[in-house]
C-alpha cells in the first residue's frame, strides 16, 4: 500500500523532452517508423566510447524513450553504432556484422577514432576509420562524444 502511494504522489521524474535536433537525416530513416534496434560493435576503441553510449542509454538520457532499443544480434538490428578506430582484427567481423543486418540498415560512426582514426591515426594494428571499411550514414564527433549527443543523433534516425 505504501509503494502504491509513493507511486501515486511521485508523478514523473523523467527530464523534459529536449528539443528536436536539427542535422543530416539519413534518406533510410523514413523507413524505420520512428523506432529503431541498436547493435554496438567495438571495433577497436579504448572503451571511453562505450561509456558514453551506455549513459545514452541509462535513465538519465534514456535513449529507449526516443524508440532506440539495444539489441545482442546484428540480426535484428537496423542501426549499428560503430566505435573506435578499425583494428585490422576487427575489419573483418565488422563487414560480417553489418552484412549481417537486414535492410533498410543504418551505420552510425561514434567517436573521433571511428571518423578519422583519432588518437590511434597511423598505428601498426589499425585498418583505418569506420568508413574506410563499411559505408557510414551519420557521424557523432567527441572524444567522446557525450551521451546527449548520442542521443541526438538516434533521435533524428527515428524522427522523435
Ligand atoms: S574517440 Fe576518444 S573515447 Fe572514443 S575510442 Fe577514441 S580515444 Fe577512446
Amino acid at each position: 500500500m505504501g509503494l502504491l502511494r509513493k507511486i501515486r504522489d511521485t508523478g514523473r521524474v523523467a527530464e523534459p523532452t529536449p528539443p528536436r535536433p536539427e542535422g543530416h537525416v539519413p534518406p533510410q530513416a523514413k523507413e524505420f517508423g520512428g523506432s529503431v534496434q541498436v547493435r554496438c560493435v567495438d571495433a577497436g576503441s579504448c572503451n571511453g566510447c562505450e561509456i558514453e553510449i551506455a549513459g545514452a542509454f541509462n535513465p538519465v538520457y534514456d535513449a529507449e524513450r526516443y524508440g532506440a532499443r539495444l539489441v545482442a544480434s546484428p540480426r535484428h538490428a537496423d542501426v549499428a553504432l560503430v566505435t573506435g578506430p578499425v583494428t585490422r582484427n576487427m575489419a573483418e567481423p565488422l563487414r560480417r556484422t553489418v552484412a549481417a543486418m537486414p535492410e533498410p540498415r543504418l551505420v552510425v560512426a561514434v567517436g573521433d577514432c571511428a571518423i578519422n582514426c583519432g588518437e590511434f591515426a597511423g598505428g601498426y594494428g589499425v585498418e583505418g576509420a569506420v568508413s574506410d571499411v563499411v559505408p557510414v550514414d551519420l557521424q557523432v564527433p567527441g572524444c567522446p562524444p557525450r551521451p546527449d549527443e548520442i542521443v541526438a543523433a538516434l533521435r533524428r534516425v527515428t524522427g522523435r
